[in-house]
């Protein structure tokens, strides 16, 4: 019987479902919507996200997945059951395979957690799988061989930063500084400087028109509405790429601050290697305009952003489920 074996990647911020065969055939928000009084689940996915924000009182949306833990586990399996089941895996005769790559800082129990609620969907068997190890595979890299290589995944819960050598990661440090931070900043820097208050939904939109992280690289203005903090009511202010660069400083600096301290407990041959590679960005946060620049001025290593950021761990399921036979914990 032909097994529709298939790839989670349960990101902070999109889970994407990549079958066997067919590629990427699901990428939403991890979002869920619910009642606060009765508990029902509303909405799940895109449908979810487009609430984010515009709710009545007594519906919650929430990110389960938030900052790279588990918040609510219930949520996160209902979630995890409903796309299974929306990509049409499972038939009645035959149970899928599913690999699926958790955020790096989930606890042992939490990933145990992950595994037994993937089996009741009705795999037939579920191989967890580290996402800096599944994103160095989905950009291309050879991480096979005696060979270090450096991965920083920013997504939006959090950022991995990953050495690899010989199939295993040598080194490895997770932060909760990353895509939600920013957005937080935004929102911050706007509440402080305007006495403007604005949504999650539009400092996330903010931080992609005109966000950049290297002062000079990006000179665009954008028209941003919120409450008037004075008054409450609505209001329009513009903001400029140069602010947004301040408003950043301080995450990126943690961010730059964490490669650092990963590249300084590098083993040197590894460091050679680094060196000679440059490392590769990847997650949602990579496509931060001046990012790559900053980067390269700050460690002085070549830096090289994934052809497809938001992707590549998807891809990477992708390729290892076609070994899947020689995987398995
Ligand atoms: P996760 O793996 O945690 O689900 P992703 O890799 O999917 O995260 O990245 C999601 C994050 O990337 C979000 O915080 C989102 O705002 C951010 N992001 C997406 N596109 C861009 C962009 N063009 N510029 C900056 N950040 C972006
Ligand atoms: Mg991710």
């Amino acid at each position: 019987m032909f097994n529709k074996d298939i790839g989670i990647d349960l990101g902070t911020a999109n889970i994407l479902i990549n079958v066997k065969g067919e590629g990427i055939v699901l990428n939403e928000p991890s979002v869920v919507a619910i009642d606060e009084d009765t508990k029902q689940v509303l909405a799940i996915g895109l449908e979810a996200h487009d609430m984010l924000g515009r709710t009545p009182g007594k519906v919650k949306v929430i990110k389960p997945m938030k900052d790279g833990v588990i918040a609510d586990f219930e949520i996160t399996e209902i979630m995890l059951n409903y796309f299974i089941k929306k990509v049409k895996a499972k038939t009645l005769l035959c149970k899928p395979r599913i690999l699926i790559c958790c955020p790096t800082n989930i606890t042992a129990v939490e990933k145990n957690a992950i595994k037994e609620a993937a089996e009741r969907t009705g795999a037939k068997k579920v191989i967890i799988e580290e996402e800096p190890k599944v994103a160095a595979i989905g950009v291309g890299l050879d991480i096979s061989k005696p060979n270090g290589s450096m991965i920083v995944d920013i997504g939006g819960g959090t950022t991995d930063i990953a050495v690899l050598s010989l199939g295993d990661i040598v080194i490895s440090t997770s932060l909760k500084t990353a895509g939600n931070t920013f957005d937080e900043e935004i929102i911050k820097y706007i509440k402080s400087n305007y006495n403007l208050l604005i949504g999650e939904v539009t400092a996330e939109e903010i931080k992609k028109q005109i966000g950049t992280v290297y002062n000079g690289t990006k000179k665009d203005k954008m028209e941003v509405k919120g409450r008037n903090l004075a008054n409450g009511l609505p209001r329009t202010v513009y903001i400029s790429s140069d602010e947004i660069e301040v408003a950043l400083k301080d995450s990126i600096n943690k961010i730059i601050n964490a490669i650092k301290e990963v590249l300084e407990s590098t083993p040197p041959e590894l460091s050679a290697d680094i060196i000679n590679k440059g490392i590769v960005l990847t997650g949602g946060g990579s496509m931060l305009d001046g990012l790559d620049i900053l980067l390269y001025e700050e460690l002085d290593v070549p830096i090289r952003i994934a052809s497809s950021p938001l992707t590549c761990v998807a891809d990477g399921t992708g390729i290892m489920l076609e070994n899947i036979e020689k995987i398995g914990n």
